[in-house]
């Protein structure tokens, strides 16, 4: 089918008390994988580049590989852009054909967070395609940025007031997961969560949700966590596959051979993950979209 909006998915999780998984995807592979670990559970699922992943090739690459994935796949499929560090990022994702936005201005000050989400907001809207946005800041180092030391966490009330002012379709919050590999167990302020979600009537997104527990991640997801973000963790189960592959054969040539085994490896976190976050069988429900 073709690729859907994150509007009416995250609703639709909303509504039924489950979240969508978005991935991280760097390459080819790892497009068929998390489509077809989608495709085994009959989910929907986000697809997401970071600005690093659309230097690295460009948004036109990654676009024509998920796209041609959603194409043959019969459940929805959404392209999305995670972190979009600047105006002019997003506005090249949307002509892009991204069906999903994030305007990350959370290492600005409030104020110029709202004007960028506001803006992004304003530009968006009218192809139809939503926004995500992020107040506070989630720890640990996304893509080029750090996310430094201190790492505020969201405000409550202040996040009420970003939601009205900017008119984002989704906002990113910070509780104290961080990105990128943790040294122990991250430890959560759900009862922060539970504060936002009583004054924010729209669907709230978990970052830097590699490495951390399950229940932790389903604790989330009953206060309202509606979009799941993995990244690290598809990265290490894609090079697993690679390298267990030509550490026993180094003498393989063919990138189809051992990439291969990096695709099963990553489609299987992946189906492990749409299970965690309970969309497992809700393509069904998403068919009218
Ligand atoms: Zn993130």
């Amino acid at each position: 089918m073709p690729l859907v909006t994150t509007k009416e998915l995250l609703l639709d999780a909303q509504r039924c008390g489950y979240a969508v998984g978005a991935f991280n995807v760097e390459n080819m592979e790892m497009v068929q994988a998390v489509v077809a670990a989608a495709q085994e559970l009959n989910s929907p699922v986000i697809m997401q580049t970071t600005p690093s992943t659309v230097k690295y090739a460009d948004l036109a690459y990654f676009y024509a590989n998920v796209k041609t994935a959603a194409d043959k796949a019969s459940v929805p499929v959404v392209m999305h852009l995670d972190h979009g560090n600047s105006f002019d990022l997003a506005m090249q994702a949307l002509r892009a054909g991204y069906t999903s936005i994030m305007i990350d201005g959370s290492h600005d000050g409030y104020e110029e967070n709202i004007a960028v989400s506001k803006a992004v907001v304003r530009a968006c809207h009218p192809s139809g395609v939503p926004v995500e946005a992020e107040l506070g800041k989630v720890g640990g180092k996304e893509d080029d940025l750090d996310g430094g030391e201190g790492n505020p966490y969201t405000d409550p009330l202040e996040a009420k007031e970003f939601v009205e002012r900017t008119g984002v379709d989704s906002l990113a919050v910070a509780i104290g997961t961080a990105h990128g590999i943790y040294s122990g167990t991250p430890k959560l302020d759900v009862e922060r969560l539970s504060e936002i979600r009583k004054v924010v009537s729209i669907p709230l997104v978990l970052h830097g949700t590699s490495g951390v527990p399950d229940e932790a991640v389903q604790e989330c997801i009953r206060r309202g966590i509606c979009k799941v973000n993995y990244a690290t963790d598809l990265r290490i189960a894609f090079s697993r596959g690679v390298k267990a592959v030509l550490e026993k054969n180094p003498d393989i040539i063919d990138p189809k051979k051992y990439n291969a085994q990096g695709r099963e490896e990553v489609r299987q976190y992946v189906m492990s993950k749409i299970k965690v976050c309970g969309s497992e069988g809700k393509a069904r429900t998403l068919e009218h979209i």
